[in-house]
């Protein structure tokens, strides 16, 4: 599917009227039927919960096996003699990554692999610096790779390569089968593929291509709303020395420095000598410089959402605020941290960070593990264990 036909898709001026004379000036019949994108409510709230802190590992533990312990215990039991593939399918920034790294930590860290392909290509640039790896690499693709574009072209794109310049899907494939051949047969979560539209249909085969043909696989798409990526993005502080990353709204360090009407986060790594965190260039900007780049993703996860013959699995990140009472224990939202500077001392406070999601409902975003929660739960499901 091209970009042009999405144009005609959101932009046709189409009436029903003239669809009914003949569908051949309007948009491809195919298309006639796509499902808009509906993320259902996930209930993870259990009457007399303990509270737990999410961000203690010790307590997520003990939080996992209280609201999803049988689950855990039957994809453990699936794990010891069979693998699956799933695809993850989000906008930027959603924390794809994160949800997959936590069900991996809880489920079984040596059964299951978090497969990023864009840390793939990044791993690629670095085999390129070195002669013998690049040999090896270029040796690989003579004997794998088919495509559009000339051998000697892929490997100029591959050293040129700016992040804007597209690999072609063909390339991007040959190279992951060689990744996935490497770590041994595990439980994949694929991050990052499909991530152009043409890319959606190659998914459908794609257990194939890696030869993992009689696995199932499963399609998780994540919803997160603009405005929480937007100050994920807006709130995000970096070590300048340990590039540890937090957030001054979301998720801040223990010490806090107030100077001239600011607040400061001072790194918390017992690892680091702890200075101030800084916000790097262009943060301050949110989502505007990535937002073709969400909208694109908007498209491709509506594609896949309408998609039929794979199970699906879906996860949102936001439940409106008045409907958090029924689905939630209060710990499961994420919390806002707001200063106050008095006599000589910055006060911390935290309250239910209220963000509107993206058809403007005033909504409470989740921590990460209730996500999980109803990630494994789905993946059970679909999974037929
Ligand atoms: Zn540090």
């Amino acid at each position: 599917m091209l970009d042009t036909d999405i144009f005609l898709l959101k932009n046709s001026s189409c009436s029903r009227q003239s669809r009914s004379q003949g569908p051949a000036k309007c948009i491809p019949s195919k298309f006639l039927n796509m499902k808009d994108l509906d993320f259902p409510l996930f209930k993870t709230r259990i009457e007399k919960s303990p509270k737990f802190d999410l961000t203690s590992a010790e307590d997520r533990q003990k939080y996992f096996e209280l609201k999803a312990g049988p689950e855990i215990k039957k994809l453990r039991e699936y794990l010891r003699e069979n693998t699956f593939i799933v695809y993850l399918l989000g906008k930027k920034n959603s924390g794809k990554g994160t949800y997959a790294k936590m069900l991996k930590e809880i489920v079984d860290k040596d059964k299951i692999e978090h497969f990023s392909i864009g840390d793939m290509i990044r791993d690629i640039d670095k085999e390129l610096q070195d002669p013998a790896q690049k040999a090896e690499l270029i040796d690989f693709l003579k004997n794998n790779y088919r495509g559009f574009m000339s051998l000697e072209d892929v490997v100029a794109a591959l050293e040129g390569r700016s992040t804007s310049k597209l690999l072609p899907s063909e390339l991007i494939l040959t190279l992951a089968k060689r990744e996935i051949q490497k770590r041994g047969r595990k439980a994949l979560f694929i991050d990052g593929f499909p991530r152009e539209l043409d890319q959606v249909s190659y998914s459908l085969f794609f257990r194939d291509l890696v030869e993992y043909r009689d696995d199932p696989d499963v399609l998780v798409l994540i919803d997160v709303a603009e405005k929480v990526i937007d100050e994920r993005i807006k709130y995000r502080r970096i070590c300048p020395l340990c590039q540890t990353s937090r957030s001054l709204k979301l998720l801040p360090t223990k010490d806090i420095e107030y100077e001239d009407g600011k607040f400061y986060l001072k790194c918390d790594n017992p690892e680091c000598s702890g200075p101030r965190m800084i916000q790097k260039e262009g943060d301050e900007l949110g989502i505007a410089p990535i937002k073709a780049r969400l909208d694109k993703d908007g498209i491709l996860m509506k594609q896949a959402f309408n998609l039929y013959g794979i199970p699906k699995v879906l996860l949102r990140n936001t439940v409106p605020a008045d409907k958090a009472d029924e689905y939630l224990n209060d710990y499961e939202i994420t919390p806002e941290f707001v200063y106050e500077y008095k006599n000589g001392k910055v006060k911390v406070t935290e309250k239910p960070w209220k963000v509107e999601d993206d058809k403007g409902v005033e909504s409470y975003s989740l921590m990460p593990p209730p996500v999980v929660v109803s990630l494994i739960k789905q993946l059970v499901a679909a999974l037929e264990l």
